[in-house]
């Protein structure tokens, strides 16, 4: 018998579809001295009680690309462990029955062509040619994905199981973690009913307990379990479990065909968390009693779309818990607040994800980043806050709920609201603020005022703030617009290396006098790019750096984990000390100085930062303008950022100022080809790339992205972030299917109707040799239309 060690270099908790993918991808890149600890049996988790669907398709292309790689490894797995995985390639369908579903279809169908997954939209007839047993008729078509399929979760597991042995992991059941030695932010030792193991790297892919694990760490993970349920009739006669897997998103259900029955699972509202109070230590390979009040409606609305299975008995009712998450998404990567530490959960689709999530965290672990950037899944994406009760289970349960429900571009969640409001919150509302949510803050997403009801109706086709973001819009083209930007994330940076520090990771040069503004990004030293910020020099050592409102975890911790070792500086989180008006547009400069002290220096030129005195506030006033027109970004101290609101609307008044919210930026600033980071700009691109390459600034002393941005430079990018517009489309919202020349050529990136050109505007990146002479088209609902290129020249000549 394997003696327990008292130490190791990366210990992995969990022994799910997950702990051991991952512990099978590390150890064959090469990691030696894996071990892995569960605290009942492999499999005893959620992942023994699975379904086993395995679809591609998810809603960012790539997690959709992460989902093709899991079925790619399962092609092969068995091969290269020596155990089947249980992998059948029987297809999927996904059900449309009305027409907002069917567009819903033709858009997935559109993300699929961008990531070269083979997919279909197919009548009524071949799906009953598919699904023999399901009634069609109020069923207008289905998306159709041939190469997705099952897998049996044990098996999966075992084979990923016995591939770690053999790559030299060690795995050990019957051993429970119960603790962590940790200084600093750093874990020394993982506490275990064996003993300590002191170790380099913890993984914690403990599924519906990562956030206990977490809470061992001292750390609140936004990760969480809830009670997921599907039933298995009896045997039905001639079955063939070949058949392919379907989805009917309508009725809340999904079906998989099994050896001897059906499968019939559904996604109901209101399901209940499972850890909401302590797990109960000894749960493990356990189910929880069926909640037959809440399936059987949707066992009701199955019966219409299968009747056969009103004529069948239920063999059993699986009720188990299932990882979650604040937002539904996996939660994986570095853990924000330690160094060493790593998770994998809330994965609401392991069985499908797990292969791909095992190669990504191997990589992030091993070479720092993944091969694909993954921040719709990165951990850091989620504050402390998301990880409370009180935000995480309404949250994770409505989420859960809506899992099939058709959701326009722009939909709102209504849970867990309000936890953090600016300010300037309730006087915005009496001007009736539409509010929208982000990263736990409400955010004006635009006005109604004189224009009806203050709420929202997304639609795929015009929205209902399509008009009054129009309007608000043209305020900021023709006069100036207010913008209530409190939600950025804001930190003071400061310590002896506080600048050498920030000249490393930034790509413009900093060395610059105090006072200087300046916006740049941070790459990372294959030249992606980890952000897009402003950093203002407060004094010699002393820096104010503003990033996205979601963006400051993530910021913070790259900027921790790339300094130059044993640099000292600190980065404090001034966010909740200042709020953050914007005043843009071409009256701005005017209202500014009308509003400040008498005798006062006013706004400098440049990229120069100024104090302002309004009212008896002391502003810092940042010439940094989103929407694309001249503009200051007022920080305001918190507590003044009323009275200052209401001063910059006295002076403003006349000069026809007005409130604007986050829907109208989006319109202005595409028009104006400013870039959003996390889709238009991501680590997958570096500047030059994306057209930013006017912020790097090579020639200096050495940082980071320096060896691999020259290189990119003199190669000259393969492909570029190129601006379009369309004068058929209507709308478009990011993902849509790029044509060049007749082939499909990638993704857009973002897109937004940009009411100045009266056009939709589109970003994507394409291939530098077909840039000039391409004839582009966009794919979306399934309808191809051309998309004219427009230079940065063409739109601000046409605005
Ligand atoms: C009813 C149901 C149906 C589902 N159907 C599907 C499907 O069709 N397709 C799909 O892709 N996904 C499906 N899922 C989701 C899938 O089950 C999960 O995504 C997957 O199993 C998660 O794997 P995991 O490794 O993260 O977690 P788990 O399988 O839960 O593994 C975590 C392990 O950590 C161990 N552990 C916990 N605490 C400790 C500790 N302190 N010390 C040591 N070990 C510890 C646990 O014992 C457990 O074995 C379904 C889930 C449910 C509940």
């Amino acid at each position: 018998m394997t003696v327990f060690p008292s130490q190791a270099e990366i210990v992995v908790i969990g022994g799910g579809v997950l702990g051991t993918s991952i512990a099978f991808h590390l150890a064959k890149a090469g990691a030696k001295d894996v071990i892995l600890l569960e605290k009942n049996e492999l499999t005893h988790g959620s992942t023994w009680h699975a379904a086993g669907m395995v679809g591609q398709l998810r809603s960012s292309r790539n997690l959709s690309r992460l989902l093709q790689t899991s079925v790619n490894i399962y092609e092969g797995l068995e091969a290269e462990t020596g155990l089947a995985s249980g992998w059948r390639r029987t297809g999927s369908l996904r059900l449309a029955s009305t027409p907002e579903r069917l567009l819903e279809a033709k858009r997935s169908n559109t993300i699929a062509k961008s990531v070269g997954l083979e997919a279909a939209i197919i009548t009524p007839k071949e799906i009953a040619d598919l699904f023999p047993i399901a009634e069609t008729k109020d069923v207008l078509g289905a998306l159709f994905v041939p190469g997705d399929g099952v897998a049996d979760p044990t098996s999966l597991t075992l084979s990923f199981a016995a591939g770690a042995r053999k790559h030299g992991v060690k795995i050990f059941q019957h051993v429970a973690v119960n603790g962590f030695e940790r200084s600093g932010r750093r874990i020394n030792a993982v506490r275990t009913t064996e003993g300590d193991v002191r170790c380099r790297i913890v993984v914690n892919a403990a599924g519906v307990w990562a956030r206990e694990i977490g809470k061992l760490m001292q750390v609140n993970l936004a990760c969480c379990g809830l009670v997921h349920q599907y039933l298995i009739t009896q045997p039905i006669d001639g079955m063939d479990s070949n058949m392919p897997s379907m989805r009917d998103p309508d009725l809340s259900v999904y079906y998989k065909p099994e050896s001897n029955g059906l499968v019939v699972g559904c996604w109901e509202p209101n399901t209940a968390a499972f850890d909401a109070n302590p797990i109960p230590g000894a749960f493990g390979r356990e189910l929880l009693p069926p909640a037959m009040d809440r399936f059987e409606p949707f066992i009701e609305a199955a019966i219409k779309r299968t009747p056969l299975l009103a004529e069948l008995g239920i063999r059993d009712v699986i009720t188990g818990p299932i990882p979650f998450s604040a937002d539904g998404d996996f939660v994986m990567g570095p853990i924000p607040g330690l160094e060493n530490t790593f998770v994998a959960s809330g994965c609401v689709v392991g069985i499908a994800a797990g292969g791909g999530i095992g190669k990504v965290m191997a990589e992030w672990i091993l070479e720092g980043q993944p091969s694909m950037d993954l921040w719709p899944v990165d951990a850091r994406r989620f504050g402390d806050h998301h990880g409370a009760k009180s935000y995480l289970f309404p949250r994770a349960i409505e989420v859960y709920g809506d899992h099939y429900r058709l959701q326009p571009p722009g939909h709102e969640t209504s849970s867990s609201r309000g936890f953090r409001r600016s300010p300037l919150y309730s006087l915005l509302k009496q001007k009736q603020a539409v509010y929208g949510a982000k990263f736990g803050w409400e955010r004006p997403n635009w006005f109604a005022s004189g224009v009806g009801e203050a709420v929202e109706r997304p639609s795929f086709d015009r929205p209902n703030w399509f008009s009054p973001v129009a309007d608000e819009h043209n305020a900021v083209r023709n006069a100036a617009g207010i913008f209530d930007l409190t939600s950025f994330a804001k930190y003071e940076i400061h310590g002896p290396d506080a600048f050498n520090v920030l000249q490393f990771l930034s790509v413009r040069n900093l060395d610059k006098s105090i006072g200087a503004v300046s916006y740049t990004q941070l790459c990372n030293k294959r030249g992606g790019i980890e952000a897009d910020v402003s950093i203002t020099r407060l004094s010699h050592n002393r820096f104010y750096y503003v990033t996205g409102t979601g963006n400051g975890v993530r910021d913070v911790e790259w900027i921790r984990a790339n300094a130059p070792a044993n640099a000292q500086f600190a980065i404090e989180d001034v966010t909740s000390a200042w709020s953050v008006l914007l005043v843009t547009g071409p009256k701005a400069r005017g209202i500014i100085a009308d509003a400040i002290e008498e005798g006062e220096g006013g706004i400098r030129s440049g990229s120069e930062l100024s104090t302002l005195t309004i009212g008896a506030a002391h502003v810092r006033a940042l010439p940094i303008s989103f929407a694309g027109e001249v503009g200051w970004e007022l920080h305001v101290p918190s507590e003044f950022a009323c009275d200052v609101y209401e001063r910059l609307l006295e002076a403003g008044g006349p000069r026809g100022l007005r409130n604007v919210g986050y829907r109208a930026l989006d319109s202005l600033r595409i028009e104006k080809g400013y870039r959003y980071w996390g889709s238009d700009i991501t680590p997958d691109y570096n500047p030059y790339e994306a057209g930013l390459g006017f912020c790097v600034d090579l020639d200096r002393d050495p940082f980071l992205s320096q060896v691999a941005l020259r290189d990119a430079k003199l190669r000259g990018p393969s492909r570029r972030l190129c601006t379009f517009v369309s004068d058929k489309l209507r709308n478009a919202f990011g993902g849509e299917a790029l044509y060049v020349d007749g082939e499909i050529a990638g993704a857009t990136t973002s897109a937004a109707f940009a009411h100045s050109i009266g056009k939709v505007v589109v970003n994507a990146y394409v291939p530098s040799s077909l840039v000039k002479n391409g004839e582009f088209e966009i794919e979306c609902f399934g309808e191809r239309s051309q998309l004219m290129r427009a230079t940065q020249r063409d739109l601000l000549k046409s605005v």
